[in-house]
């Protein structure tokens, strides 16, 4: 259960797409294809998608298997990611279900796949009740970093995958300095890499250890679906109303050190107003545990908390919240 990690430079990840064999169906982000058509050589089996939280829908994912079913996809086949977690997230969805499973690989583009959404085997799609709902685990054979992929990103696409990137300098006190002393470079992307994966050699079932990973998701996912916002800025609110609702003050002021390190853009969000959807999303959210739900802390305990009382909650973290 659990993948090869490789890190290359452009040529690398060139050379490894180009010596896929034939029955290699890659699925890649229309934008990815546009900026790196170099990388593809001549492979003919390629679905282009859109890539965007709408990709991950019962839609996108007919559509896609149409499309390979098209292309005379078969059980042998091997199917690979291109693109940010969106197309890894629903490639690997696929693949856990055409079929009965096929093998996957994949090669994230973006910061936010390179040190998250690729690793781990959590593949899914989106209901309307709620994100990532219809879900498998299904681990990718390959996955090969190409960190030179970021210098095309747009600003919130980095600004997100620096969301959990942070999240990782809670985790681990190693990537933390490495954070400060170095910034965002291909050695801070490594290591955030090979800490997930570590993590999830000892855990890949998400039964214990690498629930950890989870930090800021409960908050951040409820944030993401109410706000539209990117998925890791929504993860580095989630931290901070975590820190905030536990009353955690050393962790406040090094997410705060960390923020500003990193000169994320501002943003302020008006939680008061929109509370009662976003505890009624906190409550289909699968870290739901009957009328409780469980956050993770950057320590490891989980702890479980009821929240019928709306306004004991916005007394303990305020009616706004900002970066
Ligand atoms: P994304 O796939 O939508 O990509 C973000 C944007 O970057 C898109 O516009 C895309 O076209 C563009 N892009 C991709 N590569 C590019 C490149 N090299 N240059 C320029 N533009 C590029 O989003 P994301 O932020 O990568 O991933 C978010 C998704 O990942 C969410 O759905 C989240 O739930 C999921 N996720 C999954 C896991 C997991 O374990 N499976 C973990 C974390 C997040």
């Amino acid at each position: 259960m659990s993948s090869n990690l490789s890190f290359g430079n452009l040529e690398v990840v060139r050379k490894w797409i180009n010596e896929c064999p034939k029955n290699s169906f890659f699925i890649v982000d229309s934008k990815v294809s546009s900026l790196y058509i170099q990388l593809f050589g001549d492979h003919l089996n390629m679905v282009e998608v859109e890539a965007g939280e709408q990709l991950k829908s019962m839609i996108e994912y007919e559509r896609t298997v149409n499309s390979l079913l098209k292309l005379k996809v078969d059980r042998q086949s091997h199917l690979i990611a291109v693109g940010g977690g969106t197309v890894s997230d629903l490639t690997g969805f696929v693949a856990s279900t055409l079929f009965r499973g096929v093998d996957w690989s994949v090669v994230p583009t973006t910061l936010l796949g390179m040190v998250d959404a690729a690793i781990g085997g959590k593949t899914a799609i989106n209901l309307p009740q709620g994100k990532n709902l219809l879900g498998a685990f299904h681990f990718p054979q390959n996955i090969i970093i190409g960190p030179e992929f970021i210098d095309t990103l747009e600003l919130q696409d980095i600004e997100s995958g620096l969301g959990e990137v942070i999240k990782y300098a809670f985790l681990d006190k190693n990537i933390f300095n490495i954070l400060l002393e170095k910034g965002l470079c291909q050695e801070t992307i490594q290591a955030c890499a090979t800490y997930k994966e570590c993590i999830i050699s000892k855990d890949p079932l998400d039964k214990g250890v690498r629930k950890t990973l989870n930090l800021g998701h409960s908050w951040g996912h409820a944030l993401e679906k109410e706000f539209s916002l990117p998925h890791g800025i929504a993860v580095l609110l989630g931290m901070k109303l975590l820190f905030k609702m536990e009353e955690q003050s050393e962790n406040l002021e090094k997410l705060n050190i960390l923020v500003q390190h990193f000169k994320l853009s501002p943003l302020k969000l008006d939680i008061g107003s929109n509370l009662d959807s976003i505890l009624s999303y906190l409550f289909t959210d699968k870290k739901r545990d009957g009328e409780k739900i469980s956050f993770v802390l950057p320590s490891g305990k989980s702890i479980l908390k009821t929240y019928a009382a709306s306004s004991s909650f916005l007394s303990s973290v305020g009616k706004s919240i900002e970066l």
